[in-house]
C-alpha cells in the first residue's frame, strides 16, 4: 500500500491522519508478526525515527478499536499487536512462546443447545505445541538417560 492509500484507509474510518499514524500503518503493512508496544517503539528508535511511547500506546489502541490491527495475548500474558489482518488462527509454542499464523478450515461451530440462537460472527482458535526449533533443542531431554 502506498502512503496515500494508507491515508485514505485512515480517513475512511474517520481517523485524523498524523505522521506517527502513517508511519505505524506503514510498519504494520510491511512487517509480519506479533509485537508489544515496547518492541514497536524499539524498531522505530533503531530506525532513527523514535515515536513517544505514549503516542504509540494511544495510536495502537485506536487502530485496534477500528480493526486496523489485531490483538493477541503473548507467552507471559502481555498484549501483542497482530499485523496480519486476514482471518487466521495461531500456533503457540509452549516452550519458547513463538506464535505462528496458520489458516485452519474450521468445522461448523454453531453451538448446539445453549447459545444456538446466537449469531456467530467469528472464532478464535489457538493450537499449542512445540516449534521445530524447540523440538531440536529439547530432543536430548526426551531420550532416556543411562
Ligand atoms: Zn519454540
Ligand atoms: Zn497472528
Amino acid at each position: 500500500m502506498t502512503l496515500s492509500e494508507l491515508q485514505r484507509h485512515l480517513e475512511r474510518r474517520g481517523l485524523r491522519t498524523t505522521q506517527p499514524r502513517l508511519r505505524l500503518l506503514q510498519f504494520f503493512n510491511q512487517t509480519s508478526g506479533h509485537f508489544t508496544p515496547e518492541e514497536i517503539a524499539e524498531r522505530f528508535r533503531l530506525a532513527g525515527e523514535p515515536i513517544p511511547i505514549a503516542t504509540l500506546y494511544q495510536n495502537l489502541r485506536v487502530f485496534s478499536e477500528h480493526g486496523l490491527i489485531g490483538e493477541v495475548i503473548g507467552h507471559s500474558g502481555e498484549l501483542r499487536y497482530d499485523t496480519n489482518l486476514n482471518p487466521h488462527s495461531h500456533l503457540r509454542c509452549t516452550h519458547c512462546g513463538d506464535l505462528l499464523d496458520v489458516v485452519l478450515s474450521l468445522p461448523d461451530l454453531q453451538p448446539q443447545g445453549l447459545g444456538h440462537d446466537w449469531q456467530i460472527t467469528g472464532a478464535r482458535v489457538e493450537l499449542q505445541g512445540i516449534c521445530p526449533a524447540c523440538q531440536t533443542t529439547a530432543a536430548p531431554q526426551l531420550r532416556p538417560t543411562l
